[in-house]
């Protein structure tokens, strides 16, 4: 191969590498479907709501309570007996298969509650009442828009899937506060002192549960703050809340208001303060609440770096 003839297919290596890294990278950012989520005993949260819902709307009687206790257990053994499904008391796949329907503007049922349900572990604030109004409308497209489903407003099977096997461990996670308040920009920056995030939120915005656990207050230079001691130990700090809907000792499920945003404690203004201790140490919260914002897979806080998210 003579020198010029090599150059030329070094050259059109390169243009063929440079044309590839554009041709991949949107397919890159489309991520795979996610599986449905397992549910079975023990499990709480979002996911079992919305399983609590979809039974109730094929006729099982059971509490909606997020709790997958012996009433669920049953309901879910009634369903699949009904159902011709291999009867474990498990959700796995085949039941989810059976479970959801096919839904559209205008729904009024347990089954829009069940949307709305998963809805909210993407940040959307609905009402739980299971008529499809306006803003159910505007929450499912864009969340459709947002994981670049098709079919108009229809929630089939697919959006089904995305819904439950996404937003942050499949329900296990919640937003700390609505999607709408504040940008994504907001999630990712360095806190001034040590790890934590500051989020400038105004007075009196919606504070919720990121995940399952044990409310204790805190106070001093939080102001009136709330610690969520989670069931993997990992303890999730509020600080210069306004007020506490919780009480101490409470249980609380993902998602569930637990307070509102103010300027309470040591601050300079209002926003809401917050740390996540494994062990004591404090890690970076800033990429367990973008997994959550995105409705990716969500870090174990273990995971979460120490350092790095502060200056
Ligand atoms: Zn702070």
């Amino acid at each position: 191969m003579s020198t010029s003839i090599r150059r030329t297919a070094g050259w059109l290596a390169a243009v063929l590498l440079s044309l590839a890294g554009v041709l991949v990278a949107p397919i890159a950012a489309r991520a795979a479907t996610p599986a449905w989520p397992t549910l079975s005993s023990g499990m709480s949260g979002a996911n079992v709501a919305s399983a609590q819902f979809l039974l109730r709307h094929h006729g099982q009687s059971l509490t909606v309570d997020g709790a997958f206790t012996s009433g669920t257990t049953a309901a879910v053994l009634s369903f699949q007996s009904a159902n011709n499904l291999p009867a474990d008391g498990v959700i796995g796949p085949l039941t989810w298969g059976r479970l959801v329907v096919t839904l559209d503007v205008g729904a009024n049922n347990n089954a829009v509650r069940a949307l709305q349900t998963a809805l909210n572990k993407y940040g959307y604030g609905l009402t739980v009442d299971g008529a499809w109004g306006a803003a159910t409308t505007t929450a499912v497209t864009d969340y459709k828009a947002s994981r670049g489903l098709t079919g108009g407003t229809t929630v089939g099977a697919t959006t089904w899937q995305w819904l439950l096997g996404g937003g942050g461990g499949g329900g296990l996670y919640a937003p700390v506060i609505d999607r709408s308040v504040l940008p994504r920009s907001e999630y990712d920056d360095p806190h001034h002192d040590y790890p934590a995030l500051d989020l400038p939120t105004d007075t009196g915005t919606t504070t919720y549960a990121i995940t399952a656990g044990t409310v204790g207050y805190a106070g001093g230079s939080c102001g009136y703050g709330i610690g969520i001691t989670a069931d993997d130990g990992t303890y999730y700090l509020y600080c210069h809340l306004s007020s506490r809907v919780v009480a101490a000792g409470a249980r609380v499920s993902p998602g569930q208001v637990i307070g509102y945003t103010g300027a309470t404690g040591n601050v300079t203004g209002p926003h809401l303060h917050l740390e996540v201790r494994v062990g004591g140490a404090n890690r970076c919260p800033q990429q367990l609440l973008l997994a959550i914002y995105d409705g990716t897979s969500v870090p174990a806080p273990a995971t979460l770096p120490t350092t790095g998210c502060f200056y």
